[in-house]
């Protein structure tokens, strides 16, 4: 495998990277060592210097990392300098919830359009943009230059947004319908389950308590990050 090759894992873990720089460069922090952000990830110090030099992010020997210069080149690679304009479908609970959070803009990620197919809906707005129907999708896609569509209507619609999307020329989908959606290879699709991050919670609840009994089992398990994981080690 070569020297810089990037694994889907390493690719999760650098917009952590990013946020946790990104928080540090705001309360004024110059400099830090790949120990500490192992620690805010939760993961191990190798870890993060293979990833971050994988992307040619690098420390100085006890110095650690250029906060600034580390966010410069995380920005070039993870494309934060280009603006991405998101179309949501199905503004309901989840969907007005993802609107209205702000924290997408740090990524340069903006929600531009919005549609449902409930007709109360349509017409209304959600802070500034304006709910339309599905009709109106193509011809906002491909005017507006969107690039990310996010899916965030009940399961038995997933599979037509997506249909939908791809059709207007949508090139990534965030889908948040429990749903297997199926798309075109050139597509990337982000399938989000909150539900089993949760369930991942409780995994290694259960962990700590087996290793509270003595289970011999309790240690059989590794953490996703690759390293071998006690229970013990998420509450540190
Ligand atoms: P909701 O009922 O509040 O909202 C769904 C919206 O989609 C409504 O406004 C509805 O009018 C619209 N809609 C339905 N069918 C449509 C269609 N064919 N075209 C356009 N709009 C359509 O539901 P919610 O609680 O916001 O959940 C939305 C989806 O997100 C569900 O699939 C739910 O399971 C999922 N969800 C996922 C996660 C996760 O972690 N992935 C978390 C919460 C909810």
């Amino acid at each position: 495998m070569p020297e810089n090759y990037l694994s889907a894992q390493n690719v999760e873990r650098l917009p952590r990277y990013f946020m946790i720089l990104s928080n540090l460069r705001d309360d004024g922090v110059k400099t830090v060592t790949s120990k500490d952000l192992a620690h805010y990830e939760g993961i191990d110090e190798s870890l993060v210097r293979k990833d971050l030099s994988a992307v040619a992010v690098e420390g100085r020997k006890r110095v650690g990392y250029d906060v600034e210069q580390s966010l410069t080149k995380l920005r070039d690679i993870l494309g934060i300098d280009i603006e991405h304009r998101a179309v949501l479908i199905g503004v309901g609970h989840l969907g007005t919830a993802l609107t209205n959070f702000n924290g997408f803009s740090r990524y340069n990620v903006k929600i531009i359009g919005l549609f449902d197919d409930d007709t109360a809906k349509v017409g209304q707005k959600l802070g500034s943009i304006e709910i339309k129907p599905l009709s109106q999708l193509n011809s906002f896609v491909i005017n507006q230059r969107a690039d990310v569509g996010i899916i965030s209507v009940p399961a038995t619609a997933g599979q037509s947004i997506a249909d939908k999307l791809v059709e207007a020329g949508i090139k990534s989908i965030w889908n948040f319908a429990p749903v297997p959606v199926k798309v075109p290879s050139d597509i990337y699709i982000r399938n989000e389950n909150l539900a089993a991050s949760l369930v991942t919670l409780t995994f290694w609840l259960t962990q700590k308590d087996m290793e509270k009994r003595g289970d011999p089992n309790a240690k059989r398990f590794s953490s996703k990050s690759g390293r071998s994981k006690s229970a013990k080690d998420i509450t540190s």
